[in-house]
């Protein structure tokens, strides 16, 4: 019996370990899992949205792609008409009357006469009262544009409106990209800031600018994105692949001949840190979880082992309670019996048959206190006992139990001492005494010869309480140990009380009895120096 409870406690260990182990392995592979799904998810939604973005990108360059048309060179000093003659003048009235001739036809180079002299006009004076004005040249500086703008030059634009009008950046940018494009006739990508790619196709330009690529990333969703541009498919810009979880490209142009470009886009969010990011946390609460599930459960067990070695030291106890109560029954029985034998026979001296009437009496006191005690301690742990309430007079009834004890105090040559009070209560006048003949059995079993108990008896009416209390000069109970000697069949293990008779049931009994009158028994002691034992009652139980 002994060698299976360490075993089976090893087995409970073993039942709360394995499962936990087990749940912690699974929960862990669950969550692995369950990552894995959600990497595969994220990649397949950064796929989507990388798709949709590089379409949407080329989408956006489609639409920034610009296409102008080019003219021939603006007209030349030299032609042959008259009108045109004056067009290479400066003689301001006729160029006025030129201007204000809505039939002057159109120069050599095809360009309308009377727009030419307007221009030429502002050009010659800019304080000229004959400058338009800003609105009447609009409609003018339109018809040049679209018709004929390499004629303007830059006195002319200065001269006609702000600079900041939009139609003339249009024109100063159109007219850089034909310079680009007259320097690159093959087109494609060409170095410098501003203009990234040209592709020239008779007389129309078609070019992008660099600010277009960018404004275009830009409006990608979450800014996630990184881009380079580059003329072969597979070049990667100086970027890693690593670094990104899905990429695209998007052509521009003539790739296959070189005149084109790619523009690579890289998703920088990369799935598996935003998962690593979830599956972190969700180790984290896995791993509290097992935690508070280990700690309780090894809690369960070390209160389970504690209750497991209270209840052997409990069996221990009760193996030890059987041998002493067989041994105080047989001693007193076996001295009796003997005694009782001699006087039969009529053999002994009056003196010592005096003696030996005492001593049977006394033992016949001690088999009774014994017997009663193991018999209350029987009904009190069945829940048999049946308590007697009755108002009593409990300074006769102490008075009567300490004189009962005298005889036996008296062998040891201890002194009795009362000091009682007037008190009437509620309470079971037996059981009261039962519990003073135990705490005065005790006192004077283990106190030294010639030593004094005082018994005393006080009643509290204003807190209606009453105390009996019992204080000897014995060897004193360790602080340790002072609450355990209530329990049931706990005796100390020194010396001096393993020498002395006893079941370890009488002071349990006291406990037992002072509790179902309501009352509490405390014990005041240090070794060496005595114990005070005190019951504290209410008036009425
Ligand atoms: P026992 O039959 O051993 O007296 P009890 O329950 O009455 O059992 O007491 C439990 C233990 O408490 C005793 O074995 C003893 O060690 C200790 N004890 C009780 N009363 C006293 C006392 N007055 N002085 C010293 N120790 C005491």
């Amino acid at each position: 019996m002994a060698r299976r409870r360490p075993s089976s406690l090893l087995v409970a260990w073993l039942a709360v370990v394995i499962p936990l182990l087990t749940l912690g392995v699974f929960a862990w592979r669950g969550i692995e899992a369950q990552a894995d799904v959600i990497r595969r998810e994220k990649q397949a939604e950064v796929d989507y949205e990388v798709k949709r973005s590089a379409k949407e990108l080329s989408r956006r360059l489609q639409e920034s792609v610009i296409e102008f048309k080019t003219f021939p060179d603006p007209p030349r000093p030299g032609s042959a008409s008259a009108e045109d003659a004056i067009l290479d003048g400066e003689d301001r009235e006729a160029l006025a009357a030129l201007r204000d001739r809505p039939d002057a036809g159109l120069s050599p180079s095809g360009l309308p006469r009377r727009v030419l002299a307007a221009l030429r006009l502002v050009d010659l004076d800019a304080s000229s009262p004959e400058s338009l004005s800003i609105e009447a040249s609009k409609p003018l500086l339109r018809l040049v544009m679209d018709e004929c703008p390499s004629v303007l030059t830059s006195v002319v634009i200065d001269k006609l409106l702000p600079a900041s009008e939009p139609e003339l950046t249009t024109w100063e940018e159109r007219m850089e990209v034909a310079e680009m494009a007259r320097r690159h006739p093959q087109g494609g990508l060409v170095p410098g800031d501003d203009y990234l790619w040209l592709e020239t196709a008779g007389d129309r330009i078609r070019y992008v600018r660099t600010e277009a690529i960018a404004r275009a990333l830009g409006d990608l969703r979450g800014g996630n994105y990184q881009a380079w541009l580059t003329k072969e498919p597979d070049q990667n810009g100086g970027s890693s692949d690593a670094m990104f979880s899905s990429s695209a490209k998007v052509e521009m142009g003539d790739v296959e001949n070189g005149r084109g470009f790619w523009l690579h886009m890289g998703f920088l969010v990369i799935p598996d840190l935003v998962i690593d990011g979830a599956l972190r946390n969700q180790k984290k609460w896995a791993a509290s979880l097992l935690g508070v599930a280990a700690l309780v459960s090894f809690g369960g067990l070390f209160m389970l082992h504690r209750t497991l070695r209270r209840e052997r030291q409990l069996n221990e106890m009760k193996s030890q309670f059987v041998a002493s109560v067989s041994h105080e029954l047989r001693a007193p029985v076996a001295s009796i019996r003997l005694m009782a034998d001699a006087l039969e026979a009529g053999k002994v001296a009056p003196e010592t048959a005096k003696e030996f009437h005492r001593l049977i009496a006394r033992e016949g006191a001690r088999l009774s206190t014994l017997v009663g005690n193991v018999l209350d301690h029987a009904r009190i742990e069945q829940g048999r006992k049946v308590w007697k309430m009755e108002s009593c007079d409990l300074t006769s009834l102490v008075a009567d139990t300490v004189r009962v004890m005298e005889p036996i105090a008296q062998e040891k040559g201890i002194t009795l001492k009362q000091e009682l009070s007037p008190v009437e209560a509620t309470a079971d006048d037996d059981a009261i005494q039962q519990a003073l003949v135990n705490l005065l059995d005790n006192a004077i079993k283990f106190s030294p010869q010639g030593s004094l108990v005082v018994i005393a008896l006080e009643a509290n009416e204003e807190r209606g309480r009453w105390c009996l209390t019992v204080r000897d000069e014995g060897p004193g109970i360790p602080k340790d140990e002072q609450s355990r000697i209530f329990e049931r069949f706990y005796r100390l293990g020194d010396e001096l009380r393993r020498e002395t008779q006893g079941t370890g049931i009488g002071l349990s009994l006291v406990k037992s009895i002072v509790e179902a009158h309501r009352g509490s028994v405390t014990v005041e002691s240090e070794p060496g120096r005595g114990s005070t034992f005190t019951l504290t009652f209410p008036l009425s139980a």
